[in-house]
């Protein structure tokens, strides 16, 4: 049974948390809802360093890897060596339509024409059904990712008792490396050919010099957001 009461004091509690380690929030995210936490985690570099952290913090957290059937071989690869080396109890959610009826009523080229749709299908619907009984999502967002992060907080309220946690949200790209340098963990196997935030294989390109971090997913789309971060409502 969770320890948090619906009256939690959000204000304070992130003016508490904003400068408390990662290490810390999660400490504190597990004391406070285990076992109804999970780690959402794309094996970027960020869900890494969570993964990482929680090893020792509360390992029997699951590490929800929605699986697109879009990826990159390499990021599969990249999970599949961390999972063994971590230990993590990975979850792995499919899309909502299987890929041949998929391919029939849309097309493989959906991303193309609908990404919004494609990624309803993928990634968002799959993660939804997958939600309730959990009270607290963990995931690796950072403010400096991309103009539509900069206002998230360390704990945010959402309707129907659902609090997502973000322990990087004060953190840049530099602390990620550093910190998996710091701890001998390797880096994504695109990230040395230009790759700086790596989703689906159709949707993700490598970065041009003074782009944003962001700037190589939809490229040339109107799009910023998969949509996972997106469809909950606040409380
Ligand atoms: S990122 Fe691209 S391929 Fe992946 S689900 Fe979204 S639109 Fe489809």
């Amino acid at each position: 049974m969770s320890a948090v009461t619906s009256d939690l004091d959000l204000d304070a509690l992130n003016h508490r948390l904003e400068s408390a380690t990662p290490e810390a929030i999660l400490g504190w995210t597990w004391e406070q809802f285990a076992p109804d936490v999970i780690l959402t985690c794309s094996f970027q570099h960020d869900g890494v360093v969570l993964a990482h952290m929680l090893r020792t913090i509360a390992p029997e957290v699951p590490v929800v890897f929605v699986n697109t059937g879009f990826h990159f071989p390499e990021t599969l690869a990249y999970r599949d060596l961390l999972v063994e080396r971590f230990g993590l109890r990975l979850v792995e959610l499919e899309p909502i339509m299987p890929r041949a009826e998929f391919a029939e009523r849309h097309g493989l080229d959906l991303y193309a024409r609908n990404p919004d749709l494609c990624c309803h299908i993928n990634k968002v619907e799959p993660l939804k059904r997958f939600l309730p009984g959990v009270r607290a999502w963990i995931n690796g967002r950072r403010r400096d990712q991309a103009f539509t992060r900069t206002a998230i907080r360390v704990v945010e309220a959402y309707q129907g008792g659902l609090y997502k946690v973000n322990p990087l949200a004060s953190w840049t790209t530099r602390d990620t490396f550093y910190y998996l340098e710091r701890n001998g963990i390797p880096t994504h196997p695109l990230f040395e050919r230009g790759y700086a935030s790596i989703g689906c294989a159709p949707c993700t390109r490598p970065v041009l010099p003074g782009e944003n971090e962001r700037d190589g997913r939809w490229a040339g789309q109107d799009k910023v957001e998969c949509g996972m971060h997106t469809f909950l409502d606040s409380k």
